[in-house]
């Protein structure tokens, strides 16, 4: 990233988590509302870059 920012996280069942750091391996990602921006309520806002590591095959 240009400006040296580092996406910590720690949800180890994404596929770009990367285990020793706890961090995201993607240069950015998109935090999106869920379901929607009417809840006020931090869990409101998830990453939307999120891929379960769990699934090979695409659908
Ligand atoms: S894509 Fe999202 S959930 Fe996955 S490691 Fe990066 S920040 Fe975490």
């Amino acid at each position: 990233m240009g400006n040296n920012q580092k996406i910590n996280c720690t949800v180890c069942s994404c596929e770009f988590h990367e285990g020793e750091k706890n961090q995201c391996n993607l240069e950015q990602i998109t935090v999106k509302p869920y379901p929607d921006c009417n809840t006020q309520n931090p869990d409101e806002s998830v990453c939307g870059s999120y891929k379960c590591c769990f699934t090979d095959e695409e659908e």
